[in-house]
């Protein structure tokens, strides 16, 4: 770990390390390493000779986090359209971005125009998009994707970006603080004024809280990039260990939109890894087993009624990948997501199996390559993926997508692969301005916590987003706040209390015989995967947000136990996912009030709703599963959360209407006056 000098403050009888930033940044994610990589350029560009110094990235763990560890068969980035023949430009890229609604327009708008500049700066930090031998950079399709502005370095682009831009940042000599988890913003001011004046850390390797792991890093600016919750949920794909600080932000005061739209799609849960793309376009056979691995059934040929249409829809699932309910009536592709869930719910584990093509049931014939619906049958012919079995396909068209499994133990040639509806993806988070800076002013939210998305998002979006977001967060900070590093506090008597009330808190849990941290977040993560999934209803979602008050409560209460340093992580963590599940919970208890409906990626089950098949049952009435269509009127609101102390259920919940993309055409010579002049840096 690097350090600058830090100066060591005695509090509540502890030394304590204050370091000071311009700027501390919260993850080591690709959007995090983009963000200190454009601070560093834009401070330069000021003529800061130590811009480096100015800077500091801080993560519970440098290797970790949903860029550096999660992916697909290629993961996606999503740009604008690099086509030399195909014509693209922003405002058809906004209108993609906003196209399922409750999206701003002005930040879709930058994510189009930011996006060109931002891709050229990852190919340029080496990350391997490929080019054709005429240097063009290939797209294709995907999921709500019209046009082809997709590409991929492989399943794991993200670490590569991460990657190459850590490099980057590393050259430049920015400070790099491995192994410190948040566990507190401290916050000055109150109302207008209020904003967060630094991040208390615990070195997370230490065995017991001794003098040294302790650290307050104040900072003139704050930017969070800290990534999704990814442990709110029992079924997950995010890594393991990925808490995020969506507890923390909303305890000091930021404001999130859209936490209802999360994205839920089929994965594979022994090693977490998305099966999109080429893993369901090689169409393997899609079989249910018993607990102990006996009586295989291939579920699918019960629902769909002829072999060309279980088929054609195992290899529709590759780019309509996220479980999507405008795609279940009419024997569509996200069927198979409720099919699989189905099984999950008997008790049944479900499995892909690339050795051999899906064998069907009487009545729905046997799978024949040529009988193929033709956008799938044509994709894999171009393809030359016309291979006799699935790994063969699957092993001609993408060949890193089975060498991942392999490089984590298992060998697609020789074994199923468990699969499950997992959580995926946080399309919502906190509320940003065009520059990106929080509803606190000097506080920055950029990557996944950043809630830029609407209900829907072309897949790869998120990519694009965190590198855009980071752009502008690190332009404004230079431009409009400046490059100063933050004032010493002297002994503030704001700050000081808030990190003497943080170690009574711990040295009162090192104590504590309230529940043990890991019960806490199983709790948590049953009740979310059960009520705030890919499934919702409105009374269930009720109940649920009644007990998960409760345990924040008694959390508040009783305290957590934390005997060693180890368990004193834990049960921040705990803690503070305690209460972004209540967030999520009242926010999906609100919407579901004001008759949603199923929409992006999640279904509100209703009695008197579409029913979606006579066969697939209700888990406690036994009825037939019947769900209430989107609430199109919603579209142009977003759903706006805030913690509230005072309100008994912690946070409070409105309605405001998405932002529009401000139309500027204006003549060179006055646009580049502004440019000088700092103007456009006045919102
Ligand atoms: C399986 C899977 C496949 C995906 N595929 C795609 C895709 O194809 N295209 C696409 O656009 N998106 C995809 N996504 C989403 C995308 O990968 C993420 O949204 C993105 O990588 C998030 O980047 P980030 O920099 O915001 O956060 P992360 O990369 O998650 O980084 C978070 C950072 O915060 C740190 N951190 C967390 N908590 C703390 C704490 N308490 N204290 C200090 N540090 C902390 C972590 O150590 C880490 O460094 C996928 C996600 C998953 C899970």
């Amino acid at each position: 770990m690097k350090r600058t000098s830090a100066r060591t403050r005695q509090i509540a009888g502890r030394k304590i390390a204050f370091h000071r930033y311009n700027t501390v940044i919260v993850g080591a994610g690709a959007a995090s390493m983009n963000c200190a990589v454009h601070l560093y350029d834009f401070m330069r560009r000021k003529g800061i000779e130590d811009a480096q110094d100015r800077i500091a990235v801080i993560a519970r763990g440098i290797g970790l986090g949903a860029s550096r560890m999660s992916g697909s068969d290629k993961q996606t980035y999503y740009k604008l359209g690099t086509s030399p023949e195909v014509p693209d430009c922003a405002e058809a890229f906004a209108r993609t971005l906003t196209a399922a609604g409750c999206c701003h327009s002005d930040l879709a708008m930058i994510e189009g125009i930011g996006s060109l500049r931002e891709f050229y700066h990852l190919v340029e930090a080496g990350v391997a998009f490929p080019t054709d031998s005429m240097g063009s950079f290939i797209g294709y399709k995907t999921d709500h994707d019209p046009a082809e502005r997709a590409t991929s370095a492989g399943p794991k682009t993200s670490r590569f970006m991460s990657e190459c831009l850590q490099r980057q940042a590393e050259q430049a000599g920015i400070q790099m603080f491995d192994n410190q988890e948040a566990i507190h913003l401290l916050t000055t001011g109150e109302g207008k004024s209020k904003r967060i004046a630094g991040v208390v850390t615990v070195e997370n390797l230490e065995s017991e809280l001794s003098d040294s792991t302790l650290h307050v890093f104040l900072a003139a600016n704050i930017v969070l990039a800290a990534g999704g919750p990814g442990e709110l949920y029992k079924t997950s794909v995010y890594p393991k260990g990925q808490f995020g600080i969506h507890g923390l932000a909303f305890k000091a005061g930021l404001a999130a939109e859209n936490l209802t739209e999360s994205q839920f799609g089929l994965a594979s849960i022994k090693f977490r890894w998305n099966v999109s793309g080429s893993y369901m376009q090689a169409i393997p056979r899609i079989v249910s087993t018993d607990a102990d691995g006996g009586h295989e059934h291939e579920f699918l040929a019960d629902f769909f009624p002829t072999m060309k249409s279980v088929a054609t829809n195992i290899f529709l699932k590759g780019y309509q990948w996220p479980f999507d309910p405008q795609r279940i009536e009419n024997l569509q592709s996200s069927l198979i997501d409720v099919l699989v869930y189905n099984e999950n719910q008997k008790g049944r584990r479900v499995f892909l199996d690339f050795r051999q093509n899906p064998v069907g049931a009487r009545g729905t014939g046997s799978f024949n390559i040529d009988d193929l619906e033709p956008e799938a049958f044509e994709y894999l012919r171009d393809a030359g993926a016309l291979q006799k079995t699935p790994i063969e396909r699957l092993a001609h068209m993408n060949p890193p997508a089975v060498e991942i499994y392999r490089e984590n133990g298992i060998d697609l040639s020789s074994e199923p692969l468990e699969i499950a509806v997992c959580a995926q993806h946080n399309n919502g988070g906190f509320a940003v301005n065009k520059w990106w800076e929080s509803s606190l002013r000097h506080t920055f939210v950029i990557g996944e916590m950043a809630g830029t998305h609407g209900v829907k998002r072309p897949g790869g979006s998120a990519l694009n987003a965190g590198q855009v977001g980071g752009l502008r967060a690190a332009e404004y900070i230079v431009n409009a706040y400046g490059s100063d590093v933050a004032d010493d506090p002297g002994d503030s008597q704001e700050i000081d209390q808030q990190v003497q009330n943080l170690i009574d808190k711990l040295s009162r849990w090192s104590q504590s015989s309230g529940p043990a941290p890991q019960d806490v977040v199983e709790q948590i993560q049953s009740r979310m995967t059960a009520s705030a999934a890919h499934i919702r209803e409105e009374d269930d979602a009720n109940e649920s947000l009644k007990q998960a008050i409760r345990l924040f409560k008694e959390i508040q209460d009783k305290g957590l136990a934390a005997p060693d340093t180890r368990s004193l992580v834990a049960a921040i963590q705990a803690e503070h996912l305690a209460l972004a599940s209540v967030a999520y919970l009242k926010a999906i208890v609100d919407l579901l009030t004001q008759d949603g409906g199923s929409r992006g990626s999640y279904l509100v089950l209703s009695p008197h709703g579409i029913p979606i098949h006579p066969d697939i049952k209700h888990k406690t009435t036994g009825e037939s599963l019947a769900f209430r269509p989107e609430n199109q009127a919603l579209r142009d609101r977003i759903l706006r959360t805030e913690y509230d102390e005072t309100s008994p259920d912690l946070f409070k919940c409105s309605m405001i209407i998405p932002r529009m993309a401000p139309t500027e055409n204006k003549a060179f010579e006055r646009a580049w006056h502004e440019f000088r002049k700092g103007k456009i840096y006045g919102i």
